[in-house]
């Protein structure tokens, strides 16, 4: 993430802070500076009372830090790549590589965030009575709310996936991701509802979540159909290449002619770039396509599911893939095509088509 520095490591997993950060901290701030016990310090003295309210706007941060840290070792446990921690204005997130779909795991990673924030107010709200008690009796009674709010049955919170884990053990991966979003997206409804009569950030909350909810609906729904295809059945096959030497201006008129927006570039035989309408548009039409062409060039092999491709081509931002075989070209797949094959197998499952 840009304009974010680590702040420290722990067991094995970068812990990165965003600069937005400073905005959630003063708000966070200000809130426990108006607010009455138990949620902030209004009734102190000036001086405690600022001190108060910047240490536990800061100790949340911390708290959240430990959320996200809980749900990284957990899946750290079942092997799965964590990236790193960052916090950022909407508290934390711990970037990791896909989670399996293994419900008994998806439950423990998701649930172990939660749970570590319900345990961190237990400690704070039992040694309230003997040290510091207002501020940790704040602290202990925010931490509730984010253990709860996290667990709301609603994508992308926390809950959502504990109720899909929990659906799953009795269903499909993705009618259990299916009854998940509905519910996601109805508890997003009614919280914009109530925004709308008691505050403008759950409406703000409510958008996010029935986002959330979509998108996750989105992916397992694509990487049940796609996952179902490799490449080498559904790749283009007739191939319409260019020579590093090729002129920008005829690239220019073959896209016009043939539609496709990009073109592998072939040195005796070797794939060596792809041209593409972005590169053109940076080059002049008497330029030789080599000057232009991108170089790093991404391929999968005819043995890749589609749903691979998906995954590279949303995570590069590229709109092509060419399919490789020994270092030839055998083919070439755009994101285009993974929609209509998408579509395609969609539709044959909703009219329960079968093949013989
Ligand atoms: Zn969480």
């Amino acid at each position: 993430m840009k304009w974010s520095f680590k702040l420290l490591k722990v067991a094995g997993i970068e812990v990165r802070v965003h600069l937005s950060t400073v905005i959630i901290l003063l708000i966070l701030s200000y809130g426990f500076y108006i607010s009455k016990q138990p949620f902030g310090f209004a009734e102190l003295e000036e001086d405690l009372k600022i001190l108060f309210s910047i240490a536990a706007a800061f100790l949340i941060m911390v708290a959240v830090m430990i959320h996200e840290l809980a749900h990284s070792l957990a899946a750290k446990r079942y092997n799965v790549k964590v990236k790193g921690i960052v916090l950022f204005i909407f508290g934390g997130v711990a970037m990791m590589e896909e989670i399996p779909k293994e419900p008994r795991k998806e439950l423990i990673i998701s649930i172990s965030g939660p749970l570590s924030s319900f345990f961190i107010a237990l400690i704070s709200l039992a040694i309230s009575p003997y040290f510091l008690s207002q501020l940790l009796v704040t602290f202990g009674y925010i931490n509730i709310m984010l253990a709860t709010f996290n667990s709301l049955p609603a994508f992308p919170m926390d809950g959502g996936r504990i109720l899909r884990s929990l659906l799953a053990t009795r269903m499909s991966y993705v009618r259990a991701t299916k009854i998940a979003a509905d519910l996601g997206r109805t508890f997003a409804i009614a919280m914009a509802v109530l925004g709308i009569f008691y505050s403008p950030w759950l409406i703000l909350i409510a958008f996010f979540i029935y986002i959330g909810a979509s998108e996750e609906e989105r992916i397992v729904t694509f990487e049940n159909f796609l996952s179902r295809v490799k490449l080498k059945d559904v790749m283009t096959t007739q191939l319409i290449t260019v020579k590093p030497d090729t002129k920008v201006k005829e690239v220019v008129e073959m896209m016009l002619k043939y539609k496709h927006l990009g073109y592998p570039v072939i040195r005796d035989g070797e794939l060596v770039g792809i041209v593409t309408l972005a590169d053109v548009l940076r080059a002049n039409p008497e330029d030789e396509v080599e000057r232009v062409m991108s170089r790093e060039i991404i391929s999968l092999d005819p043995d890749a599911t589609a749903f691979e491709a998906f995954k590279v081509m949303s995570e590069r931002s590229i709109g092509r893939i060419p399919v490789v075989r020994d270092g030839n070209l055998v083919g070439i797949v755009t994101r285009s095509d993974i929609m209509k094959v998408k579509e395609i197998l969609e539709a044959l499952e909703v009219f329960s088509w079968r093949r013989g």
